[in-house]
């Protein structure tokens, strides 16, 4: 299909499925991805704002690790859990759920611990994602990949739900500003992967009375005078352009995150940066962590980094913005990249 004409809203298929699922059940577990960024918490908070709100469910929100600070303004009143800090809590929600709705996710590899608890619950179990090639532990699957995020495909879920139900709902306040979030993170403040239908979702969420300048100043304005300064060094210093391969390398070490006080969140965009110089359609970033590398990948011009990821850094994701984990010295990673470019480029 000709993605410059694909428009989400008119290929929605199915959503009648969920409805009636939704009209069995009372409790519902939502639940995200490892790090969660916007458009995990905004789907899980948005599409569990509207079960809550509009349609009296009982509903618990889980993701497997911390929520970064700048998003928990999105679960108002809602529980939302951590499953690292809060195991118990989970697993009591996961045992008496009738339905768990897993979202901006394709595995229950990508919620660490967090996937065997969900895999072992006895609930009904559905999907709602972006990302190709979802796992088929799913009983109910919605898998848009060119739907520009969660939040975006959950928006037009919730407005066919109304219409199938046959009242008018006016979605509240809190769900408009979740699903919004998300979507303005996801394609990087309407950069990347946006559809006409993106377009109107952010026209008709606006109506809401959503307060635009103050929610990105909120979400991408709140960062730190150390987060600038290292990316004034990554750039400067430490970032290697292969031209040979179209590609950069920028590799943050410990050394590099205690230099500059590193914060959880503090390298975001660091990796779309290179992507600006001409030729450069790769750009990979490396990230120390105490038990692995944490692999973040970007193209344009449709070099697919989730097929480099998915076969040599144990990660996937989309075809221009991908991810993965390594477990080698810090030290090897950039001639191990080189390496497997090479490689994959002559394939
Ligand atoms: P980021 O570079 O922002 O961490 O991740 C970009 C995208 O890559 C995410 O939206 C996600 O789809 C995917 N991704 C990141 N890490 C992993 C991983 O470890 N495994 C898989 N399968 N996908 C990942
Ligand atoms: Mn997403």
């Amino acid at each position: 299909m000709d993605m410059w004409r694909y428009d989400l809203q008119d290929n929605l298929r199915g959503v009648e499925k969920l409805f009636v699922k939704i009209t069995q059940v009372n409790k519902i577990v939502l639940v995200g991805h490892v790090n969660p960024d916007g458009d995990c918490i905004g789907s899980i908070t948005g599409l569990g704002g509207y079960l809550k709100d509009c349609c009296g469910k009982n509903v618990t929100l889980v993701v497997p690790n911390e929520v970064p600070q700048f998003l928990k303004f999105l679960s108002h009143d809602m529980n939302l859990y951590s499953y690292n800090i809060h195991k118990e809590e989970v697993h009591s929600a996961l045992e008496s759920a009738d339905m768990v709705i897993c979202m901006d996710l394709n595995s229950l590899k990508r919620m660490d611990d967090l996937g065997a608890a969900i895999q072992g619950c006895g609930a009904y179990k559905a999907l709602i994602d972006h990302h190709p090639n979802p796992d088929d532990t799913f009983e109910l699957v919605y898998s848009y990949p060119q739907s520009s995020s969660t939040c975006e495909l959950a928006y037009w879920i919730i407005k066919e739900l109304i219409q199938i139900g046959g009242e008018y709902i006016q979605m509240p306040y809190n769900v408009a500003l979740s699903l919004y979030t998300g979507m303005m993170t996801d394609t990087n403040n309407f950069a990347n992967s946006v559809l006409p239908s993106t377009f109107r979702m952010a026209s008709e969420l606006l109506a809401y009375g959503i307060d635009k300048d103050k929610l990105q100043g909120m979400v991408f304005g709140g960062y730190s005078e150390s987060r600038m300064r290292l990316m004034g060094d990554m750039l400067l210093n430490k970032m290697t352009i292969y031209n040979n391969l179209g590609a950069s390398v920028m590799v943050i070490t410990k050394e590099d995150k205690a230099k500059y006080n590193f914060a959880k969140g503090d390298s975001e965009g660091f990796v779309n940066l290179p992507l600006n110089i001409k030729d450069i359609h790769i750009s990979a970033l490396f990230t120390e962590d105490d038990d692995y590398i944490r692999v973040s990948l970007r193209s344009k011009d449709d070099f697919p980094v989730n097929k480099l990821s998915n076969q040599y850094f144990n990660g996937g994701g989309h075809q221009r913005a991908a991810g993965g984990k390594l477990a080698m010295a810090i030290g090897d990673v950039e001639e191990y990249f080189v390496k497997c470019l090479t490689e994959f480029k002559q394939l």
